[in-house]
């Protein structure tokens, strides 16, 4: 049909058009994005999304996949196979069509390796980390929160109708004057290894508060799992907490096993819990089988060659002690994150560009992904890189520092 004779289309200033205050121009309501933009363009914060070539010859040390296994071959097959057996997509949420026999096993398999009673599988890290904090609180319920958690466990406090109180940093006895005004039940939240900064928690210390306020203690070990504790079993064994009843961990299936979605332990009453309650579990399709088929077989695959894990932290800790050793302010590393200070935002965003310029891929954070203000570089230490590799980018790193 001809523009011009669609029938329903009144045009302004058109004589049809009702007589009254003047329309605001089409696309008013999002003027105020341009003010935002602005701001951050000012602040020079602006993110913008890189597509990743598939075979660059650059240096990735920004990436998480820290076994170097996104791209195994026996990975790969087990995702592509999984595909091939039960479709691209999991068709449904997990309580209607989406749960296949892989998701089971990934389920017993994952939760039999790091050492709890069961498992439940779900789309990410994201999510399971929303379905824990969600499930486990409700009204009345009080949630200690480590100051520098990961957003998703943050975000799950926002959600949840409990209180959250945020607690300085790795600080248990803070957790414990938390808990100790309190009545009703509570949860301590804290990220195994902190995404910024690398370091771990105190989480026998922080067991030991919750303990003895018979609170509930949970784990986000997504930068644990396939690098600490014996063979990659993740901080919980590490600690000696894994299996412990009053403990419950959420583990991200995106890094260490380099596939995708993520996962809720602990004792199977939680789980059967989260099954029946949590809201991002159940109106959430299920992992796509792919993800599953290419975690289980990254994670047979660990099972099987348990040095891999060694390893990562061995590389992290080098990164650590050559960039150290040269005068640049880094956080020990306590897994296989390494953090290095840069002196503002700016110098960041031009580091990392001034190393991808150079073969190097880093990480770049600065507000407001880091709470406290200081923008940093983050490199993550895969197992797989040589010693030839990890000379290179300490050399690159080193030639492209700012001035302090
Ligand atoms: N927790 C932490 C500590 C993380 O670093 C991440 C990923 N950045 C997540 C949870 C979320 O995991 P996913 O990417 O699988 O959603």
């Amino acid at each position: 049909m001809p523009q011009d004779s669609a029938p329903t289309l009144l045009r302004e200033g058109s004589p049809a058009a009702p007589a009254g205050p003047r329309r605001p121009p089409h696309g008013a309501a999002f003027d105020w994005l341009d003010e935002a933009r602005d701001a951050r363009r000012r602040a020079g914060l602006t993110r913008t999304l890189r597509p990743r070539p598939a075979d660059h010859p650059l240096l990735d040390l920004a990436g998480n996949d820290y076994l170097g296994l996104a791209r195994h071959p026996e990975v790969t097959r087990g995702a592509a196979a999984a595909a091939h057996r039960w479709g691209a997509g999991a068709t449904g949420s997990r309580l209607v069509t989406g749960s296949t026999e892989l998701h089971a096993r990934l389920e017993s398999e994952l939760a039999a390796f790091c050492g709890f009673e069961a498992a439940l599988v779900l789309s990410s890290g994201y999510t399971a980390n929303l379905a824990a904090v969600t499930a486990l609180t409700a009204a009345g319920t009080l949630v200690v929160s480590d100051a520098g958690n990961h957003a998703s466990l943050i975000d799950g406090c926002r959600l949840s109708r409990a209180r959250t109180e945020v607690v300085p940093h790795a600080d248990p006895q803070a957790v414990g004057a938390a808990l100790s005004g309190h009545d009703g039940r509570a949860l301590a939240v804290t990220d195994s290894v902190f995404s910024v900064d690398g370091d771990a928690a105190p989480l026998p210390a922080l067991a030991e508060v919750c303990r003895t306020r018979a609170a509930a203690l949970l784990v986000d070990d997504a930068h644990g799992l396939g690098v600490l504790g014996e063979g990659g079993r993740g901080a919980l064994w590490a600690a000696g907490l894994a299996g412990d009843a009053d403990v419950v961990t959420t583990v991200t299936l995106s890094k260490s096993l380099g596939s995708q979605g993520g996962a809720v332990l602990g004792p199977a009453r939680v789980i059967e819990h989260l099954v029946n309650t949590a809201r991002s579990f159940i109106f959430d399709t299920g992992l796509a089988p792919a993800a599953a088929g290419g975690a289980l077989a990254a994670l047979r695959l660990l099972g099987r060659e348990p040095q891999r894990a060694a390893r990562a932290g061995q590389v992290a800790r080098k990164l650590h002690d050559r960039l150290t050793a040269a005068g640049l302010v880094a956080v020990r590393p306590d897994a296989a994150v390494v953090s290095v200070r840069a002196p503002s935002p700016e110098a960041a965003v031009g580091w990392a560009a001034d190393c991808r310029a150079a073969g190097l891929i880093v990480g770049c954070f600065r507000p407001p992904s880091v709470p406290d203000g200081i923008s940093r570089l983050r490199l993550t230490a895969r197992a797989d890189l040589t010693d030839d590799q990890i000379d290179t980018a300490v050399g690159t790193i080193l030639a492209t520092a700012p001035a302090v």
